[in-house]
């Protein structure tokens, strides 16, 4: 990784390749963990690699909800462990709220293996500094305090059927928000039957999953939870959201790519 020159004007995209190209060969992910990457880098190619003004205004809305939710919960999958873990667990310190492990194709070595480089994660935000602004309790206390669940598997999503409908009994069975980077379509569904308010993150403004959920952020994982940890110790209130209006307006982004040429 150190070898790509800071120059190079897809560093980013390129750093995160590596990454998940290492975490795939320690098993942290699924075998359709690089296909639903690359799809999500198709869809950034085309924002220009940057969030941008309306993605952030979704990152104030998804973070207001999380900051008025009594029991929020941010779920984890393999891609977002590994290009956001670090942005998530800091983003739980400041919610106060859990981090649950939660994968499409659970086995329980991938299982034991996201926990324990959450873990790790978790060591390195609690040594690192408070976010500016911070004004809670001693952060280091905060961030060792955020809980890392899914390894009990004690809960169900209901509507869901076999492996994929397990979840902690401790945080998504019962949170009323959750925050899901990168979920998939009827998963997503799922938790919007059950009533719970659904924020994502997701490239893709025609995925099932953007348009299921209450507020989709259309960004990049990595970028996204960066601006949520900064959106999280603002003072925001929750408005009348349009969330279409917002889709709509990153396929305008889109689209306005073909200006370029
Ligand atoms: P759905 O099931 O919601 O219709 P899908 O089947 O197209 O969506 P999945 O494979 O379930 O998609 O999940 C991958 C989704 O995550 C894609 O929509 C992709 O655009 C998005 N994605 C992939 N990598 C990133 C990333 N780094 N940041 C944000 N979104 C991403
Ligand atoms: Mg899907």
């Amino acid at each position: 990784m150190a070898d790509i020159p800071d120059s190079h004007p897809r560093k980013a995209s390129l750093m995160a390749r590596q990454s998940l190209v290492e975490a795939a060969a320690q098993g942290l992910l699924a075998e359709s963990a690089m296909i639903a990457h690359g799809r999500g880098e198709a869809f950034d190619y085309l924002l220009g690699e940057k969030t941008s003004g309306s993605a952030r205004i979704a990152v104030r809305e998804a973070a207001a909800r999380l900051l008025q939710a009594e029991r929020p919960v941010i779920s984890l999958n393999g891609n977002t462990t590994v290009l956001a873990g670090e942005q998530s667990i800091r983003a739980a310190a400041i919610l106060g709220c859990p981090v649950e492990v939660n994968i499409y194709y659970r086995t329980p070595e991938r299982m034991d293996k996201l926990i324990s480089a959450l873990e790790d994660i978790r060591v390195i935000v609690a040594s690192s500094g408070a976010p500016a602004g911070w004004k809670g309790p001693e952060w280091s206390d905060s961030v060792n305090a955020v809980e890392i669940l899914g390894g009990d598997a004690d809960g169900r999503i209901e509507g869901l059927e076999g492996p994929r409908a397990i979840c902690s009994s401790r945080g998504i069975e019962i949170a009323d928000a959750v925050l899901v980077p990168l979920e998939d379509g009827d998963r997503c569904e799922a938790l919007v039957a059950l009533g719970k308010q659904v924020l994502v993150i997701d490239l893709n403004p025609l995925s099932r999953t953007a348009r299921m959920a209450h507020v989709t952020i259309v960004d990049e994982v990595t970028r996204a939870m960066t601006e949520l940890c900064i959106a999280l110790t603002e003072d925001l209130k929750v408005s009348d959201w349009d969330n279409n209006q917002s889709l709509r307006d990153a396929l305008a982004i889109m689209a306005e790519a073909s200006e370029l040429i």
